[in-house]
């Protein structure tokens, strides 16, 4: 966390203005919970919201936003605030564990050092497991001294009613497409037709997009229009399709996989053509639907030991008998 990313989030990113502004509201109010719950999809800027946040829970000048200049400010930049707790998966797992949730308990029992209270982040927080959130329900139901828990989540129904009815909640959602497009104009001096084709591969989600820009990450996702439209009809360029797309970042795949299936089935149901996809061509809603629901599966799956060239293939077969 460098100084500059941790004063201000809505300067860096101007769709969480209404989001910080709630936070400084409810501290200047006094009545920020013990616990915070920062939930919404991934690349929309929870974790600077979160920064920030804990910057100015710790920052020890009274002010709207963290100096950035005080001793709280130049230890959280360092990564080394005695009173600042960071809990996520260990390298080796996907899951926040309970000795580790134990271990945070201890040591927000313990007196401040240099700040006025201690402050924990959490994330992402749904992969803490039953038994570490049952151990960190504990906390929250008898909060000790003066902490803040800030809970990060992009998926918060996987985590327990228990746990998310005791948290204030700030729900980031995916900005309007016109504030993103703005965004990125102003931000990168990007041209237009580049700033469309980014978001649009990155489904409008702002942070994606602007790491598309610099990227092969477009050429990719038009590979992948091209690929899903040379196969319709054509079941037998599957073998040189798949072997083309295998080479990508599975849950990229996955995910334009799943969105190009959702684009046509719109474009089914509104009776409007798609610019990438033969105009002649007609599809099967309901089988679509089929595959957008298993595309979203197969990403889950591309993180596991299950062969993603089967996945793929199989994918594919199914997506090229489509046609009418
Ligand atoms: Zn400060």
């Amino acid at each position: 966390m460098s100084n500059t990313d941790i004063l201000n989030p809505a300067e860096i990113y101007p769709w969480l203005q209404e989001h910080w502004a709630f936070f400084l509201q409810r501290l200047e109010q006094d009545r920020l919970a013990h616990a915070v719950m920062i939930e919404g999809p991934a690349a929309c800027g929870k974790l600077v919201l979160a920064r920030a946040m804990v910057a100015r829970l710790l920052c020890r000048e009274d002010q709207a936003q963290a100096c950035g200049l005080c001793r709280s400010c130049n230890l959280i930049a360092g990564g080394a605030h005695p009173d600042y707790f960071e809990l996520q998966p260990e390298e080796d797992s996907e899951v926040i564990k309970v000795d580790q949730v134990r271990a945070l308990i201890g040591k927000l029992d313990l007196t401040t050092s240099i700040s006025e209270r201690k402050v924990a982040y959490i994330h992402p927080a749904e992969n803490m497991n039953a038994a570490s959130a049952n151990a960190l329900l504990k906390s929250l139901e008898e909060p000790t001294g003066n902490t803040v828990l800030i809970l990060v989540s992009n998926h918060p129904g996987r985590l327990p009613v228990t746990i998310r009815s005791r948290c204030q909640t700030i729900s980031v959602s995916q900005p309007d497409i016109q504030l993103v497009h703005e965004w990125l104009e102003n931000t990168t001096g990007k041209a237009e037709d580049e700033i469309i084709a980014a978001v649009q591969a990155a489904g409008g989600s702002p942070l994606r997009a602007a790491r598309y820009l610099d990227s092969p990450e477009l050429e990719a996702y038009a590979q992948v229009r091209q690929g899903l439209a040379t196969l319709l009809g054509r079941p037998g360029s599957v073998s040189l399709v798949s072997s083309q797309l295998n080479v990508l970042n599975p849950a990229d795949l996955w995910r334009w996989l799943s969105m190009c299936t959702g684009d046509v089935i719109k474009s089914v149901m509104a009776g409007l053509p798609l610019n990438w996809l033969p105009v002649n061509v007609k599809l099967h809603d309901k089988a679509l639907l089929k595959l957008q629901r298993q595309a979203d599966i197969n990403r889950q799956l591309s993180t596991t030991s299950v062969r993603g060239d089967l996945l793929l293939q199989d994918w594919l077969i199914r997506w090229a008998e489509q046609i009418i």
